[in-house]
């Protein structure tokens, strides 16, 4: 059974059908088989004729403008929605601003390594180890 062909009757092709044959919508061999169909069944040329009549009166009628109370709301929910994502993102950019745990202060001893570096010999105090090489003695 062809997918164009009617619960109705074994040979006439149903609505669907007739209507992707009007739109071109068909597979070549589907439409070869509609076109064999028609030249014998009045009743299916008779449908195809009135559907696209509707078609054609459906593709003139002027576009249904939404009524001002719908573009409002659909704005003002449009401009929530967006306010509500920026402030999702903020407070996501918060979280992790806080919850990214921190590297601990560093606080080197220097009055401890000055008076060490002061009472070793030169060359053998852990200032003059880590200092660069063009300031040590
Ligand atoms: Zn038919």
């Amino acid at each position: 059974m062809n997918s164009f062909e009617c619960s109705i009757s074994s040979n006439h092709p149903d609505g669907d059908s007739l209507s992707a044959y009007l739109d071109e919508e068909l597979e070549p061999t589907q439409r070869a088989d509609i076109d064999r169909h028609l030249i014998d069944c009045d009743i299916c040329t008779n449908e195809l004729m009135s559907l696209d009549k509707s078609k054609q009166l459906l593709r003139g009628l002027a576009p249904v403008e939404p009524p001002a109370v719908f573009m409002f709301q659909f704005k003002n929910r449009h401009i929530r929605n967006f306010v509500l994502l920026g402030l999702g993102f903020v407070v996501l950019l918060l979280a992790l601003v806080l919850l990214i745990p921190r590297q601990p202060a560093v606080s080197p001893p220097i009055n401890h390594l000055a008076s060490l570096h002061a009472s070793t010999p030169a060359g053998r105090d852990p200032l003059s180890q880590v200092a660069p090489l063009g300031t040590s003695q």
